[in-house]
């Protein structure tokens, strides 16, 4: 059963499915099962308390046919070599639907970073970085943030790489930096505005009136809250928010505004009281009243595993966009594909992230800097090529937008695969 499934097995068996639909030679489907090269390390970090603890630490390169890997390191007390194995996986994905000359990369750290005070972070990440150093490179595997991580993490990277490969020019080792140290503008909005890109298409090619829908919207962190302020200047209205809510038993509520929420009067009590709970100018409703409310779009961008079965079964709503890394469990898929819910899915909605990123590595490559409106035009045209293609393959093989997804990224790195005479 496919609840039993890691995220690896799942990984798998949607990219079997997309390769025998694609009627390719069943060497493709060996070649990108697993990643072409998995590193685990183990890393010593000296303790303010005198202690010296090891943590664990994962770099997986998923397949290089495109390009060096690319993809993000978290740092959080589940990370595991499957995880890693699989997130590396979707990265290819992500990458080959773009376009991107990338394979998926991804890394991780196996650590609660709440419990580590700012210098055992600083003395983690440094380590990390000695521990792969040889295996990183602006031509060989690109880090990036993910979870728990950030801008100053990738700024602790970029030193202790160059000071170990003593090359002053490696900024494009290392992406989702700080604007001083290489940085791209617009990389902070991407994701939120891939969000809302992809979502304008797909509403437009079903009938949605994107200003007249009615839209739910799961969390307002970074992608929520950037999906929410494209959403507001398309004119469209988001009239739902879940939000997370640590006064409740399962840590979640919701707020209604019949007008619509803003983005500048919500970021701007989220920044003076830490929170939304008691936003004023909003109402209060359950979880329970969000799920089942009737959407035209509803927008999970908060976490995994959100849309279960369970929800699922009760879910109103024509269009999916998921913000969020995989916010449907496999059940709750089935489920929805039964009710011809369409779903913009992770790989394709939330990819504007990496996209930026490759942006960024290009400008560090040429010491030449873009305006954040010349990085969000590029981006709409890069992000709407490959939606056109993924809608294309849908209405081909008559199938849905995750899968055609599939189709899509994988039909290009075959294709790669192909030419370099792997198969
Ligand atoms: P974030 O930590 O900035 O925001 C997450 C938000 O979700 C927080 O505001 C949190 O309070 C809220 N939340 C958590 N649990 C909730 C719940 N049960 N109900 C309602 N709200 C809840 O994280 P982010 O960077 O916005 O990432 C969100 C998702 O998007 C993750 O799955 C991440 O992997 C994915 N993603 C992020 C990026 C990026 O560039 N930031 C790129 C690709 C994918």
């Amino acid at each position: 059963m496919t609840d039993t499934l890691n995220p690896l097995e799942s990984a798998q068996l949607q990219i079997k499915k997309a390769c025998e639909k694609l009627n390719l030679n069943p060497a493709v489907y060996e070649i990108l099962k697993e990643p072409q090269r998995v590193i685990e390390i183990s890393i010593p970090v000296k303790m303010d308390d005198g202690s010296l603890k090891v943590f664990k630490g994962y770099r997986s390169a998923h397949n290089h046919a495109l390009g060096p890997s690319k993809g993000g390191v978290r740092f959080h007390q589940n990370v595991n070599l499957e995880e890693v194995k699989a997130l590396s996986t979707w990265m290819s994905l992500k990458a080959g639907l773009l376009a991107l000359p990338y394979g998926g990369g991804k890394g991780g750290i196996a650590v609660d970073p709440k419990k580590l005070s700012d210098r055992e972070i600083e003395s983690l990440s440094r380590g990390y970085i000695r521990g792969l150093y040889k295996y990183l490179g602006e031509r060989i595997d690109i880090p990036a943030p993910d979870v728990n991580t950030n801008g100053q993490i990738m700024s602790y990277f970029v030193d202790e790489f160059i000071k170990l490969n003593g090359e002053n020019e490696d900024l494009g080792t290392f992406t989702g930096k700080p604007l001083i140290l290489g940085g791209s503008l617009g990389r902070n909005e991407a994701t939120g505005y891939g969000v809302v890109i992809t979502t304008k298409y797909a509403a437009k090619k079903l009938g949605i009136d994107l200003k007249n829908a009615e839209i739910g919207l799961q969390g307002f962190g970074n992608v929520g809250s950037f999906t929410l302020k494209y959403l507001q200047e398309e004119g469209a209205k988001v009239r739902y928010l879940s939000i997370r809510d640590e006064s409740e038993e399962c840590g979640r509520s919701a707020l209604y505004s019949e007008e619509g929420f803003d983005y500048e009067s919500l970021q701007k009590y989220r920044d003076e009281h830490k929170s939304l709970v008691g936003y004023p100018k909003a109402k209060k409703i359950s979880d329970q009243e969000f799920w089942t409310n009737k959407f035209d779009i509803l927008i999970p961008a908060a976490l995994e595993n959100i849309i279960t079965e369970k929800i699922a079964k009760n879910l109103n709503v024509k269009l999916i966009a998921e913000g969020a890394n995989g916010p449907t469990t496999p059940e709750a898929d089935e489920i929805l594909k039964e009710k011809n819910v369409e779903i913009i899915p992770d790989i394709l909605a939330n990819s504007g992230g990496v996209l930026v990123s490759y942006y960024e590595w290009v400008q560090n490559q040429y010491g030449n800097y873009w305006t954040k409106e010349e990085v969000q035009e590029k981006q709409e045209k890069d992000m709407t090529k490959a939606i056109e293609g993924i809608f294309e393959i849908k209405d081909q093989y008559k199938t849905d937008i995750r899968e055609a997804a599939y189709m899509f990224a994988i039909k290009r790195i075959a294709e790669a695969m192909k030419l370099r005479g792997w198969y």
